[in-house]
């Protein structure tokens, strides 16, 4: 098991999530494709399952993959994507942003039913 990035992050991206992390395992595209859409991604090969991550995340978007959500199930295998295709990403690096307010938060869940 380990924890997944959901498409709750697309475009969100704010990074509190990898200053957090104990092992670096947070992956970003080196190029924005449809496939490798703008968000960040965890490495279940590397993930050590630590929680640290998921309280972090001002988007609420990090959830440990027992736990997600129907609508971003194809987000697991997304996430994987930063395994099986390493070449493609690069590791994640943190950059300053105004964490979003509540109600920004509540919008941008309610697009996805949450
Ligand atoms: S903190 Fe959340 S929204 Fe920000 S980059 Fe990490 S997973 Fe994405
Ligand atoms: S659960 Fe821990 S190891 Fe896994 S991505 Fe989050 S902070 Fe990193």
């Amino acid at each position: 098991m380990a924890f997944v990035v959901t498409q709750i992050c697309k475009d969100c991206v704010d990074t509190a999530c990898v200053d957090v992390c104990p092992v670096d395992c947070f992956y970003q595209p080196k190029e924005i494709t449809e496939k490798t859409p703008n968000m960040l991604y965890i490495s279940p090969e590397e993930c050590i399952d630590c929680a640290v991550c998921e309280p972090e995340c001002p988007w609420e978007a990090i959830y440990p993959e027992e736990d997600v959500p129907e609508v971003f199930t194809s987000d697991i295998v997304l996430n994987e994507d930063c395994d099986t295709n390493r070449d493609a990403f690069v590791l994640a690096e943190v950059t300053e942003h105004e964490p979003p307010s509540a109600e920004e938060v509540a919008a941008r869940k309610a697009l996805f039913g949450l």
